[in-house]
């Protein structure tokens, strides 16, 4: 197993990719903390992965609350020990048009997809430097590399997420922490089926090298890798998982 005895803390967790991590980590080994604002759902998630006999802690966050992440923290550190892993995972992706969207709807996704990473990793990040330890990965999106149309506010942050992780990387380095971006591709889950249709996964597909939809565990494997040992050589890297669209 790769994560034998790590606890990790997986943001958005109830759900999609972050319910595929928090699976997968935990077949792995490690002890997940599972930040989710869905409670409900987020709940139901954590008794399935007790129920294969992995330690699993679902507490209701919203990652905009600064100090409910911090006590939260806190309360893995206690309950399940000091972070090793950090997923930073929890993101909402709607679509609008420049010209129309308003400031509040660009501070919401600056708010949730950026500002809660800042919050997220100030909290684990002291106890990973006092211990010279510790493993990052943030999730991106490939629309960053394609500059995909009609949410500029999403692939702003998307960006935004990309530049904090390599200025971090650098920072952190010298404690052995190592700090690591994802960029998914067109991702099949729950939530993509109120918004993409059989035309647009027909384009996906052509898009694609790979002429099947991606799937949750394919973003886990990835963060699977990031987060463990075989990746101890990098930092500060974007990983791109689209089936073989973007290249670069
Ligand atoms: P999803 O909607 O299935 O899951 C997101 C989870 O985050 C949900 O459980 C939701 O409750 C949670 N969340 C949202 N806002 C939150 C908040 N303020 N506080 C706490 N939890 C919150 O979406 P997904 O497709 O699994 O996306 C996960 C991440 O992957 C996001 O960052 C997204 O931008 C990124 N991504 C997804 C795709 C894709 O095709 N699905 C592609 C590229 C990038």
């Amino acid at each position: 197993m790769l994560l034998q005895s790590k606890v990790a803390v997986i943001t958005g967790s109830a759900t999609g990719i972050g319910q595929g991590i928090a699976q997968l980590f935990s077949e792995q080994g490690a002890a997940v903390l599972m930040l989710d604002r869905n409670e409900e759902q987020n709940r139901t998630t954590a008794e399935k992965i007790r129920a294969s006999g992995a330690r699993a802690l679902a507490l209701a966050v919203d990652v905009r609350d600064r100090a409910s992440i911090r006590r939260a923290v806190e309360r893995a550190q206690n309950e399940l020990g000091p972070v090793d892993i950090l997923i930073n995972n929890a993101g909402i992706f709607p679509r609008q048009p420049f010209l129309t969207m308003t400031p509040e709807q660009w501070d919401e996704m600056q708010d949730v997809n950026v500002k809660s990473i800042f919050h997220t990793t100030q909290a684990v990040l002291p106890q990973m430097v006092a211990r010279k330890s510790g493993k990052i990965v943030n999730i991106s999106s490939v629309t960053f590399h394609l500059g995909t149309g009609k949410m500029p506010h999403y692939v702003a942050s998307k960006g935004a997420v990309i530049g904090l992780t390599r200025a971090l990387s650098r920072d952190f380095g010298e404690y052995n922490i190592h700090i690591n971006c994802v960029t998914p591709g067109a991702i099949r889950t729950e939530s993509e089926k109120h918004f993409v249709s059989a035309d647009d996964e027909r384009e996906f597909l052509a898009h694609q090298s790979i002429k099947r939809r991606l799937e949750p565990l394919d973003i886990a494997r990835a963060c699977l890798f990031l987060s463990c040992e075989l990746s101890d050589g990098m930092t500060g890297q974007s990983l791109n998982v689209d089936g073989g669209w973007y290249m670069h």
